[in-house]
């Protein structure tokens, strides 16, 4: 981006300290998509609305467009922050850390900041893994990753029963397919991502969830994330620690 400035509304994904008393922090704007910034003087008070750059934040920002990153020049609270239990903000940097891999610089795509904003409202009402694993599928299909979960991604025969899970395939393979090397997947594990996937966030349904199942499509999805954007999710380990 050249030196223009320009107004966004912004969710803060990341936040760390840069040098004395600035932040570089990393965003995804609804018209601009993934962007990062500087925000200098954020660490003291006084700064032009830079003690609102935390993580999760929503604001009304406007930046000016830098070589290597862009430049806050004021924000301004656009949703009334929620508060957010250790447990929630864990939950939240995981779809954080998933949008930051997941998406491009300057590629926009309001979708995922739409998915973004209901996540973190959904997150304080109701079970947070069910939200973190659906929005995760959701963001996974917007950024071209859907995985195939009708017909094996070997002999394209119709999945009925239990199957199994290529990270690599990028889908279900069949029980005659299988060389071993997938993750088991079964068909109560599969039905709850097809559910999931689909899940209206804005008007989200009530159902029962086998707790197996959804063990067994965190660990898929974490997995198959892992691969397609060949970085670890590291905000999972700060979950495991706390939710013991
Ligand atoms: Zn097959």
């Amino acid at each position: 981006m050249n030196k223009v400035a320009y107004q966004d509304e912004i969710i803060i994904l990341r936040v760390k300290d840069w040098q004395t008393a600035d932040k570089y922090a990393v965003c995804f704007s609804r018209e601009h998509g993934k962007v990062s910034f500087i925000a200098y003087g954020a660490r003291y008070g006084k700064s032009n609305g830079g003690r609102l750059i935390q993580p999760f934040a929503q604001l009304s920002a406007r930046l000016i467009g830098g070589r290597r990153f862009d430049t806050l020049q004021q924000c301004e609270l656009s949703v009334l922050p929620q508060t957010m239990d250790i447990l929630a903000l864990a939950y939240s940097a995981v779809i954080a850390e998933a949008v930051e891999n997941l998406t491009e610089e300057y590629s926009p795509q309001e979708e995922i900041f739409i998915l973004l904003q209901q996540a973190l409202v959904l997150l304080g009402r109701h079970n947070k893994r069910l939200v973190v694993v659906s929005a995760l599928c959701k963001l996974l299909s917007f950024c071209g990753f859907d995985p195939a979960l009708e017909n094996c991604t070997t002999c394209h025969e119709k999945i009925e029963g239990d199957a199994y899970f290529s990270t690599v395939q990028g889908g279900v393979v069949c029980d005659n397919c299988s060389t071993g090397a997938e993750l088991p997947f079964a068909v109560g594990t599969r039905e709850l991502m097809l559910k999931l996937q689909r899940l209206d966030f804005a008007n989200p349904e009530k159902f029962v969830v086998r707790g197996a199942d959804l063990m067994q499509l965190e660990q898929t999805l974490y997995k198959f994330l892992v691969y397609q954007t060949d970085k670890p999710l590291v905000s999972l380990q700060f979950l495991a620690q706390i939710s013991v």
